[in-house]
């Protein structure tokens, strides 16, 4: 029987990063005590009876929660939901917003993985994103995560930044090399409507990297990790072995069910039913504790929304898709033609009724799911 994935969004940081748009904000002591009692409140309704099989605590900036919170926490969602096959417990933070005690208090309270919100080792980077941190407080916080018991440390990083050249972008997959982390997140900037960075963008006071430069930064970390022992085993995800391949993340893209917590967070049953809380904390906050559900919205996929997103995820990790489980469960076939077209341009692998993503097709996942759906008479 499938496991069920728990993800929590606190939705507070120290400060706004200039190209955020995720749902967070600012650090607030009165919503902060309010938000404490009412996630309880929504892990007690919705955990309780779940057989649990990984908790990821992200954000947001989700160590703004004190550890005794979090101990709290997943003792009550022991005795709510069946932990006992719980393997991985993340959770996020961020250099400059975590003291090296408090790191041991959450280890303590029964995290046992950790990613970092590092983004860049480059002080110049780090200012453009608006960053709280600098690159020697980056470096500190690994550090004192790996002093203080954690062995299972994943750490993001961002290519793509304004001014960023594929000669910077080495020179930070050099440095997180040196840290020797197991996880590595790579992730493309992408400049959001409504952020501070796309108004400087806009302005013309900031470009992003030419598209081509972009491109490269992603083989240059392809490459790169791969020489220094990482699996690419996600579009945007390296683990330095099979065994640190991070277990919450591969739930969503092998669509197993997961139960979102928090403000704007999303639930899926695993099947064809995905809600998502609302965005606002005020809203969240005076629905639960009016004994009202936080869920906004709950959208039904049909069935060939289920064959795009199973080829779509498939495509983008090295495990890839089952042609053959697609057209099972969703009577969706394959457009034999295109599938020899992506063969043909090196951007996948075939072998029975698999097909693996290479580097290159990873890239292409979206449109290419949708042009391998063949339409149903
Ligand atoms: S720390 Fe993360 S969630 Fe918080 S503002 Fe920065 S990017 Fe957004």
């Amino acid at each position: 029987m499938k496991t069920t994935g728990l993800y929590i969004h606190v939705p507070f940081c120290v400060r706004k990063c200039s190209y955020c748009s995720f749902y967070s904000i600012e650090r607030d002591e009165v919503l902060l005590t309010r938000f404490r009692y009412m996630l309880l409140a929504e892990m007690e309704r919705k955990a309780a009876g779940v057989n649990i099989g990984t908790v990821y605590a992200g954000g947001g900036t989700p160590t703004i929660l004190s550890p005794e919170f979090w101990s709290e926490f997943l003792t009550t969602l022991d005795r709510v939901a069946d932990i006992s096959d719980v393997l991985e417990l993340t959770i996020e933070t961020n250099p400059g917003a975590v003291l090296p005690d408090t790191l041991a208090e959450f280890r303590k309270a029964g995290f046992n993985r950790l990613s970092i919100g590092i983004q860049s080792f480059a002080y110049s980077e780090l200012k453009t994103l608006g960053r709280i941190h600098n690159p020697d407080q980056a470096i500190l916080t690994f550090n004192q995560a790996r002093d203080t018991g954690f062995q299972n440390i994943g750490i993001d990083l961002m290519y793509g930044i304004p001014n960023q050249t594929p000669d910077d972008w080495q020179s930070n997959l050099k440095k997180a090399i040196e840290l020797s982390p197991e996880h590595i997140s790579c992730y493309e900037l992408s400049i959001e409507n409504g952020t501070p960075i796309a108004d400087l963008v806009d302005n013309g006071e900031l470009s992003k990297p030419p598209e081509e430069h972009c491109r490269e930064m992603y083989f240059l970390a392809d490459e790169f990790l791969k020489e220094a022992g990482y699996i690419h085993y996600e579009v945007s995800n390296y683990a330095s072995g099979d065994e640190n391949i991070s277990r919450h993340n591969s739930s969503y893209w092998n669509r197993t069910p997961y139960i979102g917590l928090g403000p704007s967070a999303h639930s899926f049953d695993g099947k064809r039913t995905r809600s998502w809380n609302v965005c606002e904390i005020d809203g969240y906050l005076n629905l639960i504790e009016n004994d009202r559900s936080p869920v906004e919205e709950t959208e039904y996929l049909d069935s060939k929304e289920i064959a795009l997103e199973m080829l779509m995820l498939g495509l983008r990790w090295k495990a890839g898709v089952d042609i053959e489980e697609v057209k099972v469960s969703t009577g969706f076939r394959i457009n034999e033609q295109y599938l020899d077209s992506m063969i043909g341009s090196g951007k996948v692998q075939v072998s029975g009724s698999l097909i693996m993503p290479t580097t290159k097709g990873m890239l292409f996942a979206d449109g290419d799911a949708a042009n391998l759906i063949e339409d149903l008479p």
